[in-house]
């Protein structure tokens, strides 16, 4: 798995990225970055809510420690145009925060507000402008912005940008620029339009792809239950023993956690199979037969090995262990909710994991409701505890609010608020419902 540190960042971004709460790359961060480390052109197909932010971001923070030179009067070394205000404004916080050990220059240019300011700004020079582009091209015609000197340019929802009528204003813009430059191009969709621009803008770019799995993940019910390590297994087997669980896939990070898990449930009474990596396919295929036709109620697994799973009528996903990556529990719980049903997710999260839960709910923008299982030392070991659903109030698993409830209220009782998340997870970007909470990964989860 790509790190950020095997990305070749610079050791003031790497800091960043940790205050941030960022462990590993995701996978259009992990795809992309090499290549425009090396100064390539890219054509990225991706929506918000992958990453791609930080994809862009750092290499152009990395060009300018590489490179630190002021910018002159009325020019900008990186040019990043975005369809809206709300998206303009995001990058370039993202930027700050990104590069808040570098402290560069990062100024935003959008309309509806007075030009005063603006100017003021341009006349400093900057780093970083991040703008919509019709307020751009009137301080270009009032000769208040010089392109003649820009670095890299990226275009940011390209598609959501044609879908505005920016294209002509794009191409008046590009016009500008010189023609060595580099040159970044993010698109969800490819309509002809947006191909033939990218045809004209590129040199010889690379190309890389993160397919959405969103819709998923935002109709499954998502639950956590703050567990000491030790606790696990019995908290299991007491979430099995709901009847509503008809047929659940539980999730452990190693093979040999799997096989131990299964054995404890087997033990308790709960029909339970692992299948991993090193069973044999014959023992894999009886596995998932008599799973798929309800002889055996719950299949332990590794993230490799549910790759394979198809199965319908997941009714649950529990996560014995978090994942390593963020994205990985965004497949998981995809195994639940297909073919348009409803679904619902438990994770069991241990003290060592609450990092992990963070890069989710970082990830997903949603706050996941908590319910707080653990000893009474593990809280008071907690520095500064999260707010809790007192033990009499705990939901149970079949009964508790959907994360789509909680991501309207991110921060409402119930919801875990651990005070290392500095920005907290966002709530979902307004406007545009499901292209804004939607977020994506490597692989599409299956649906149905
Ligand atoms: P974006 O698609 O750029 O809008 O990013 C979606 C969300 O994921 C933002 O809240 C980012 O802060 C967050 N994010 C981006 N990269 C990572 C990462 N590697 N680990 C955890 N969270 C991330």
């Amino acid at each position: 798995m790509t790190k950020f540190s095997d990305l070749g960042l610079a050791e003031i971004l790497l800091r960043a990225l940790d205050r941030e709460g960022y462990e590993t790359p995701t996978s259009i961060q992990a795809q992309a970055i090499p290549y425009l480390m090396q100064g390539r052109d890219l054509l990225g197909i991706a929506q918000t809510g992958t990453g791609k932010t930080a994809a862009f971001a750092l290499p152009i923070l990395e060009r300018l420690a590489a490179e630190p030179r002021r910018p002159a009067p009325f020019t900008a070394r990186a040019l990043v145009l975005a369809p809206t205000r709300e998206l303009a404004a995001q990058i370039a916080d993202s930027f700050r925060a990104y590069g808040q050990f570098m402290r560069p220059s990062v100024g935003v240019i959008v309309g509806g507000v007075s030009h005063r300011p603006q100017n003021d700004m341009l006349a400093r020079g900057l780093d970083v402008l991040v703008a919509t582009p019709g307020r751009l091209l009137d301080h270009i015609a009032s000769g208040r912005m010089r392109l003649a000197s820009t670095e890299v340019l990226v275009l940011d929802e390209a598609d959501h940008m044609l879908d505005l009528g920016f294209i002509v204003p794009i191409r008046q813009i590009v016009a500008k620029l010189p023609k060595k430059r580099q040159t970044l191009l993010f698109s969800a969709t490819m309509p002809k339009e947006i191909a033939g621009l990218a045809q004209d803008m590129l040199n010889n770019p690379a190309q890389v792809s993160v397919t959405p799995v969103a819709t998923t993940a935002e109709r499954v019910d998502q639950h956590v239950f703050f567990v000491d390590g030790g606790a696990k297994r019995d908290l299991l087997i007491e979430l099995m023993n709901d009847a509503d669980i008809s047929r659940a896939i539980v999730f452990t990070r190693t093979k040999r956690g799997a096989d131990r898990v299964a054995q404890h449930l087997d033990a308790a009474g709960v029909g339970a199979e692992a299948i991993h990596g090193n069973k044999s396919q014959s023992q894999r295929i009886r596995a998932l037969d008599s799973f798929r036709k309800g002889r055996t109620r719950v299949l332990v697994a590794t993230d490799i090995a549910a790759r394979g799973i198809d199965v319908d009528g997941v009714s649950h996903v529990v996560n014995y262990e978090l994942p390593e990556t963020p994205e990985a529990y965004v497949h998981r719980i995809g195994r639940t909710a297909r073919a348009g049903a409803s679904g619902r997710a438990i994770s069991l999260c241990e003290n060592g994991e609450r990092p992990l839960l963070r890069q989710i709910e970082k990830l997903t923008r949603q706050s996941l409701p908590v319910t707080d299982r653990r000893s009474a030392d593990q809280r008071h070991d907690d520095a500064q505890p999260a707010r809790r659903v007192p033990r009499g109030g705990a939901p149970k698993a079949h009964a508790h609010a959907g994360a789509r409830n909680a991501s309207k209220h991110p921060r409402r009782e119930g919801h875990h608020s651990d005070g290392h998340h500095p920005a907290g997870p966002r709530p979902a970007r307004p406007g545009n419902g499901q292209k804004r909470r939607a977020f994506g990964g490597g692989n599409r989860a299956p649906q149905g």
